[in-house]
């Protein structure tokens, strides 16, 4: 088994398609190699060897790979010229991280390893530039004493030692930038902040360069299991046993002084995915100098620059002395830059993000990766792709995030309104959007608001991963620092989150927990409003208007249906959703719920007096009032769906929902129907359950009150020939709820067919129609092949089916689910992400028996999960007819059910 991959001069042992094993960084850190960009010789440990030192721990991992990381280091020792632990002439390296997906924020790097009092020397000498090196030795022990030995403050409260250390130093020769410091300073912050290590640690800090080699290898490791990569893993549902690989890397150093550099850059603009090379970069820098805000980073483009420089409201004079774009400063550098980009972006025929270092005017490259992008960027990147005949159809399909099409589905703000709000600052258009909510400060309250169903926007200096459980919540993100590419930049592109970032003029007083915009003191709680396509911000609440689906979103969803098998249908209980859907897409209604038409105005009354009364006279007499209503309501929803399918669940949920639980309500009933309030009372208490959701409910109700299905039954059958006489065309489908019985069926099917017979006989005129049932009984499951005799199609109800089969309360499991989620019991919640293994199989079942009696047999789902990307496939690949799914759902069901398509 090979454990240690090399690379280096235009050669590697690994490859662009050895993720898994590699990680992300690594492999593309070979493959770069392979295709002529200039990239710093070195070597990745494998993603294995992370499980072994999960599982066995540090020594076995050491014994296990010393022998290979030493040769390794050999290679990198005989392509640079230099030697690890060499007093003249030093090997230093960075030790990184990199899983095979990137996980921004969530592993730490450590730059500079090697350093130490010899090396300095000698680096110094070497360089002629004692500044440099002993910038790089100062770093250096910050960072190993950050990370390796564990000195990171866990909490905001706490401070960095080192930084404490360096403001000290800072305050007392009166300067403010890090670059201000002389060799002088730095060396006294060697020296203090390895006291510092001593202090907090109690040992000496580590002088041999194989010694400080193996603990960097062993942290990054550790920071596999850290609590930030967890959270950050749950959230994006990446497996633990994924593992991270290791990449020791020769350094090459972007703090060399005024020729050299370092950066990041985007190929194409990861907010709105238009073709503009875009990225910012630092002089005399290194590492992540330029995401940590610590200095203003400048543009690489002179085109950026300027906009850049215009959206702050800085002359074209200041930009240009102050803050010079790379073109500018370092011309010959850009021009290489610019070709190296485009030569990656061909190449791996995606959106790239980069890193790169600028050595004494030679360019390096650090790291290559698919970028991280907005819903918008996702859509256009992919059709401009493949207009450019770059990738095909299938690509570009499969290049969607299902999900983050939400983004594209959501109101924009109202282009007038906005002209007469007041813009209380300005930032950078970091990821678009439009965001209306509370301010809060921190992480901790934004949940906590959050799930009081506030709506509230994070308003901070800047943003760290402790942050990221604040932003998941938030309607958007606000920051004082940071660029485009700051950490709240990339965060909230890759959460499809709004966010403006670096708005300088804002002050942030975390103590008062205020922030002063446009001359107005905001406090906690305010209202504003963001603006991530503009990068303004808005006093107050600003109103929406509908988002355009017109263009590249219309062609995407053009190509889902081309590959699709299966119609994305919609869950719709209003002619209103029922139109949302049917501009979203939808081939149909796949869940109309009956129950909802009988709570507005009158109709609740009526409902009411039908569950109380004594007989089934009272109960028709009811029904005969609640019949004009609902044909209404139906003849509304076909006309919605001319020409598609529509299936109307007859009622399903306990009596018990209806009836009035306040007395005074109660007391109005009882005059209305001219009984005593005792005995209203009783009635409704009489129908109270110990467990409602197991009770009396489903076609329960109509297996005991036919007259309920019965009216239902002609509601429909009349709408339906009320509105054919109209020339709509319509599709009636009757779904029976809750059948676990094949004789439940067949007893609402007889009613059903009866009635429909009457109604054809009194209007002379006939409808289509089908009558099925929902499979969300797991018993209906099992003998679906039973079921099947008697119906014209399946919709599998896998809310009710994921409760019954779980055994789980849908309305109380919140509580315990979460734990579990926590405690890897388990790893999604099966309410939102169809257990595939579990209730998946009965699913599974239920589509082979019905179909074994009855080949023609029409199978849909109709439970939450119609809408998630995961249970969409896996419906597809069981060969249903349809997915059906709320309305804001149906174009990524569209997206999901293509890709399904396409995958098998
Ligand atoms: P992350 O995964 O958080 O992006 P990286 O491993 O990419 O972490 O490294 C953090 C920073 O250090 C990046 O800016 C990267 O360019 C820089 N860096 C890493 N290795 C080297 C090296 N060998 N020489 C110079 N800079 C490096
Ligand atoms: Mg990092
Ligand atoms: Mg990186």
């Amino acid at each position: 088994m090979k454990r240690v991959y090399t690379f280096g001069n235009g050669k590697a042992e690994g490859r662009a398609d050895m993720k898994n094993l590699l990680g992300g960084k690594g492999a593309n850190l070979a493959e770069m190699n392979l295709i002529g960009v200039p990239v710093p010789p070195g070597f990745t440990i494998t993603t294995e060897v992370c499980t072994t030192y999960t599982q066995q721990g540090r020594e076995a991992v050491v014994k296990e790979i010393q022998g290979d990381v030493e040769k390794a280091i050999a290679h990198i020792e005989s392509l640079t010229g230099t030697k690890f632990g060499d007093a003249a002439n030093p090997l230093l390296v960075s030790v990184r991280s990199g899983a095979r997906v990137s996980m921004p924020g969530m592993m730490d790097t450590v730059l500079n390893l090697g350093m130490n009092d010899e090396a300095v020397e000698a680096i110094s000498k070497k360089s002629g530039n004692p500044r440099f090196a002993w910038d790089s030795y100062r770093r250096f022990v910050q960072m190993y004493g950050d990370v390796v030995l564990g000195m990171k403050p866990k909490t905001k409260e706490d401070i960095d030692p080192f930084e404490e250390v360096m403001d000290k130093v800072k305050e007392a020769k009166g300067i403010k930038s890090d670059t201000e410091l002389q060799v002088e300073d730095l060396k006294e912050l060697v020296k203090l902040f390895k006291a510092a290590v001593k202090e907090n640690t109690g040992k000496d800090f580590p002088t041999s360069p194989w010694e400080q080699l193996w603990g960097a290898i062993c942290a990054v490791f550790d920071s596999w299991m850290n609590e930030r990569a967890i959270l950050y893993r749950r959230m994006n549902q990446i497996p633990e046993e994924w593992g991270t690989a290791v990449n020791v890397q020769a350094m090459v150093f972007g703090n060399m002084g005024n020729t050299s550099a370092t950066g990041v850059a985007f190929t194409r603009d990861a907010a709105t995915g238009e073709d503009i090379f875009n990225g910012e970069y630092l002089i005399n820098a290194q590492g992540e100098d330029v995401v940590a805000g610590v200095r203003t980073p400048q543009q690489i483009t002179l085109e950026g620059s300027r906009r850049w420089a215009a959206l702050q409201g800085i002359s074209e004079e200041e930009r240009a002395s102050k803050y010079p774009s790379l073109e500018e400063s370092m011309p010959e550098c850009a021009k290489d830059l610019i070709e190296t980009q485009q030569k990656l972006e061909d190449y791996f025929k995606d959106m790239q993000d980069l890193e790169f270092t600028i050595q004494d005017g030679k360019l390096w490259l650090l790291q290559t990766r698919n970028g991280k992008r907005t819903g918008a960027a996702m859509v256009k990147i992919a059709m401009d792709m493949l207009r450019a005949g770059i990738i095909d159809e299938k690509t570009a399909l499969k290049r969607m995030e299902a999900q983050k099409l939400d983004e594209l589905l959501h109101p924009v703000f109202d282009k007038d309104a906005v002209k007469r709000v007041k813009v209380v600052a300005k930032g950078l258009p970091a990821s678009p959007g439009a965001a209306t909510g509370q301010i809060v400060f921190f992480a901790d309250d934004a949940e906590a608001w959050a799930e009081k169903r506030k709506k509230v926007i994070m308003v901070r200096i800047e943003t760290s991963p402790e942050d990221l459980r604040g932003m998941n919540v938030a309607q958007g993100i606000l920051t004082a620092r940071g660029g485009m590419t700051s950490h709240a930049a990339v965060v909230a592109r890759g959460m499809g989150k709004c966010c403006v970032s670096g708005a300088g003029e804002i002050k942030v007083d975390y103590k008062a927990r205020t922030v002063e915009m446009g001359g107005k003191l905001y406090k906690e709680g305010d209202w504003i409003s963001l603006n991530g396509s503009t990068g303004e911000v808005y006093d107050g609440q600003v109103p929406t208007v509908d988002a355009d689906m017109s263009g590249d979103f219309a062609a995407i969803m053009n190509l889902a249906d081309k590959y699709t098998k299966v119609d994305v249908r919609t869950n719709a209980d209003t002619p209103r959703d029922a139109a949302v859907a049917r501009k979203f897409g939808a081939k149909g209604i796949g869940l109309c719920r009956t129950e909802h038409m009988f709570f507005e105005g009158d109709r609740i009354k009526a409902m009411r007096e039908m569950i109380l009364s004594k007989d089934e006279e009272g109960r028709r007499h009811a029904l005969d009032k609640l019949l004009p209503m609902q044909r209404g309501d139906f003849e509304g929803i076909f006309e919605a769906m001319d020409g598609l399918g529509v299936t109307i669940r007859l009622l399903d949920p306990p009596l018990h929902e209806f009836v009035p639980h306040q007395l005074a309500t109660q007391k109005e009933l009882a005059e209305e129907m001219g009984m005593t309030i005792e005995e209203v009372k009783l009635a409704c208490d009489s129908l109270a359950e110990f467990n409602p959701m197991l009770g009396h409910r489903g076609c329960r109700l109509g297996c005991t009150y036919p007259e309920i299905t019965e009216m239902q039954a002609r509601a429909i059958i009349e709408a339906a020939l009320n509105v054919k006489a109209r020339g709509i065309d319509v599709h009636p489908e009757i779904m029976v709820p809750l059948v676990g019985v094949v004789e439940e069926l067949r007893m609402q099917a007889d009613v059903i067919n009866r009635v429909a017979a009457q109604v054809f006989e009194e209007r002379g005129d006939t409808v289509a129609y089908k009558v099925g049932t929902m499979i969300e009984v797991p018993r209906a499951a099992v003998t679906a092949d039973q079921i099947a005799e008697v119906a014209d199609f399946f919709s599998f109800g896998t809310n009710d089916l994921t409760q019954m089969t779980f055994g789980y309360s849908r309305d109380d499991a919140g509580k315990f689910l979460k734990i579990y989620k926590e405690k890897g019991i388990l790893k999604t919640d099966p309410f939102e992400v169809l257990d595939q293994k579990g209730v998946g199989q009965l699913v599974r079942m239920g589509v082979e028996k019905g179909r074994s009696t009855k080949p023609s047999l029409k199978v849909g789902i109709c439970g939450e999960h119609g809408g998630e990307p995961s249970s969409v496939k896996f419906c597809a690949k069981l060969g249903m007819n349809y997915v059906s799914c709320s309305p804001y759902r149906v174009p990524i069901a569209r997206v999901a059910a293509a890709q399904a398509a396409i995958e098998e």
